[in-house]
């Protein structure tokens, strides 16, 4: 038990620490704690205050509603205040049950079965949208309740939010709701900049809040945001229906966007169903929410409950398990994705997040560990919000402790022991032995015996699955030592299927070099590259032994391209698989190779040509290649760039951009004639 003294000390520590992550929160939109943390603090000194009233000071967190408005933006006060909602921190089914309870009360009717209509609590901005004779005239945030910040020009950048309401001239209605930014547009944008080496967002909440509360509309348009209201503030010259149901229907119909996820229910028991049938939901939901919102639907009754402080007493915000939670680092791993990838990932002290135990988390990439300073021994942040994979989202440095170690990219990679290379300008470290690493073994399996590699048919992803967890195949050469037998006794596979396999292999051990190479894999270089590479070099030795200038001089090639390839030959790993593959003895592939013909010598290259139409005398795969063959590259796509454009029977939009962007257009007898000449030149 604490005396008075100590008490009045640790509130003022808790304000002073609260007022310190508000500021963080509500004026910089940068949090420096999850809300679970805060949270915690919050409730600290709730219950002090609430043991020790004298405590209680008009000045404290608990006191108020938000932050305070930035002066940075024009200042509007609310006509009506805009508060926040009570929190019901049992987030079992008891807290629909307490809740239900508290309403009957207050209303003086305990035997009643209320009426409430139950929301999603968006996990974003609240903002306040004036119409006036169904125009938007302003939109301000809430600041601090009774003062916001003018954003309309942010807001005007949102296009579900109506300019003009449908059916609506009354001279004032406030539209109340939520910007917030949906979890795809959260990743695609994180994604973007992790790839560019920039800062991410921490949340999406944080996304909305920062777009915003900034200054320049064009930043804000750039991140896409979404809008749900959820009730009104001021109105004038318009009736407000009886209930807070109807009033958001009637808003729906003005075409202001409503979240579908509402119900009508009655009694706690509807609450209760309500809750649990969106906990089941929520990790499917395009967006985030931290609870749901139950309110009594009766606008009459709302009025009769009123307010208590920074509180409606007829809504309730009914929380899940926090998507953001406190925990330790205890080592940083690599881990190798399909493509070779190396993904820091964070080894955790297990911790309760987004309703699971979480004990890793992605860093993503060696970046990202930097700019987030993350070290080993670390209090860290962590995310797990949908099926997204928890990450971790900050650090906080003043919890470091003397003994924390800083991350080292290995230079091997873990599973394979091959090199780990990094393209410039690429964020991502990547296994260079694409041929041999375990971790990497169906997918270059996989595309090895795909219809454009060797055409193995039916060498499905199911048995290339099997082949690899059974360990039956540890590298390509493995698959040549396959018999019907081994085949067969897999599930799934008959006698039959197994023979059509091992023929189909036989069938593919004489591929022209340009396949042989793009089944390789090799990073960058896809098919066109490929036949590029084989034309240019014709044999499989020039290839491997090219130097990067050599390889700059084929048609396609660039700097990253020829890095790559360079890279990939260099790796004693994948000479051996090569050569194994090649090997007479042991898996006894032969190669068509040709003497190669300098990219730069062949008569059409460096010419793009686009076909369109039908042609009556080939396939356009047959016209692509034969064009191929001669150097020409052939793109799907008419611009300024292209060189011709060959036009078949019943060309359509192509041929009028080609007009349009006068680019010279053969018809097919042309085609054929210069295919001809050119051929025999
Ligand atoms: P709140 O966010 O918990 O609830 C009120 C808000 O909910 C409203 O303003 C509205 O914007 C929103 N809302 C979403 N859906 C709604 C719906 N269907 N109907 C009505 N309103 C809906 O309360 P608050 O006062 O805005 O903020 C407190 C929260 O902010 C706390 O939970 C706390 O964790 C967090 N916070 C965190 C930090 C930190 O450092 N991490 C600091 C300060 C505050």
């Amino acid at each position: 038990m604490v005396n008075l003294t100590q008490a009045s000390n640790l509130a003022a520590r808790l304000r002073n620490k609260i007022a310190e992550y508000d500021y963080w929160y509500y004026v910089k939109d940068d949090p420096r704690v999850p809300d679970a943390e805060y949270d915690k603090l919050f409730r600290e000194l709730q219950a002090l205050e609430a043991q020790y009233p004298e405590l209680l000071l008009h000045v404290s967190p608990t006191q108020r509603v938000g932050g305070k408005p930035l002066d940075t933006f024009p200042q509007v006060a609310h006509a009506e205040p805009m508060l926040s909602i009570r929190t019901e921190t049992d987030i079992s089914d008891q807290g629909a049950i307490y809740f239900d309870a508290r309403v009957r009360r207050e209303l003086g009717e305990p035997d009643a079965v209320v009426e409430y209509i139950c929301e999603l609590k968006f996990d974003g901005l609240a903002i306040n949208l004036r119409y006036e004779q169904g125009d938007l005239v302003r939109a301000s945030t809430r600041g601090d309740g009774a003062v916001g910040e003018v954003v309309t020009q942010n807001i005007r950048t949102i296009h579900q939010i109506p300019l003009s309401l449908i059916g609506c001239d009354a001279p004032v209605l406030e539209i109340r709701g939520e910007v917030f930014m949906r979890r795809d547009s959260f990743e695609k944008y994180n994604e973007r900049q992790r790839s560019q080496g920039l800062p991410t967002l921490v949340n999406p909440r944080n996304g909305a809040a920062g777009s915003i509360r900034q200054l320049d509309p064009a930043l804000a348009a750039k991140r896409p945001l979404s809008f749900f209201a959820y009730g009104v503030g001021e109105v004038k010259g318009w009736d407000k229906p009886a209930t807070h149901s109807a009033m958001l229907d009637t808003l729906a119909a003005m075409s202001v966007p409503v979240c579908e996820e509402r119900a009508v229910v009655q009694g706690a028991q509807g609450l209760v169903e309500f809750h649990q049938r969106v906990a089941e939901k929520r990790d499917a939901l395009p967006f985030d929410i931290d609870g749901v919102v139950y309110k009594v639907n009766s606008l009459a009754l709302q009025q009769q409950l009123g307010f208590v402080s920074r509180e409606p007493r007829w809504a309730v915000a009914h929380k899940f398990p926090a998507e953001e939670q406190l925990t330790i680092v205890r080592d940083i791993e690599v881990q190798v994705g399909r493509t070779g990838k190396l993904t820091p990932v964070a080894k955790l002290e297990p911790v309760f997040v987004g309703g699971t135990t979480v004990s890793n988390a992605t860093l993503h990439n060696e970046g990202e560990i930097r700019r987030k300073d993350v070290h080993i021994g670390d209090t860290v942040i962590v995310r797990r919000a949908g099926d997204v994979i928890p990450e971790v989202v900050g650090v906080l440095a003043e919890r470091r402790p003397a003994n924390a170690r800083a991350f080292v990219m290995p230079t091997t990679c873990p599973v394979c022991g091959s090199h780990v290379v990094r393209e410039e300008g690429e964020a991502n470290a990547r296994c260079s032995g694409g041929l041999f690493c375990a971790a990497q073994r169906k997918q270059a399996i996989l595309h090895f015996a795909g219809r454009r590699a060797m055409d193995v048919e039916g060498l499905g992803d199911k048995l290339v699955e099997q082949l690899v967890d059974e360990n039956i195949i540890r590298s390509l050469p493995d698959l040549y030592r396959l018999d019907t037998a081994t085949l067969a006794a897999l599930e799934r596979m008959a006698e039959k299927s197994a023979q059509n396999i091992v023929d189909a292999l036989q069938k593919s051990k004489n591929p022209t070099l340009a396949r042989f190479i793009f089944a390789l894999g090799i990073r960058n270089v896809g098919e066109t590259t490929a036949k590029e590479l084989a034309r240019h070099f014709g044999k499989l030795a020039k290839l491997r032994e090219a130097e990067l200038e050599q390889l700059l001089q084929v048609a396609d090639v660039g700097p990253v391209v020829a890095q790559s390839i360079y890279d990939f030959f260099r790796e004693p790993h994948n000479i051996e698989v090569i050569a194994d593959l090649l090997d007479e003895q042991r898996c006894g592939l032969t190669l068509k190779e040709s003497e190669g013909v300098s990219s730069q010598a062949l008569p059409l290259s460096g010419k793009t040509f686009v076909l369109t139409g039908t042609l009556a005398s080939m396939s356009r795969d047959e016209a692509k290649s034969r064009l191929e063959a001669l150097g020409a590259k052939v793109a799907g796509s008419v611009s300024k760039k292209t060189y011709c454009v060959v036009a078949g029977e019943e060309a359509g939009s192509k041929l009028d951009k080609a007009r349009e962007l006068n680019v010279l257009v053969w018809g097919e007898q042309h085609l054929l004639d210069e295919l001809d000449k050119q051929g025999k030149l």
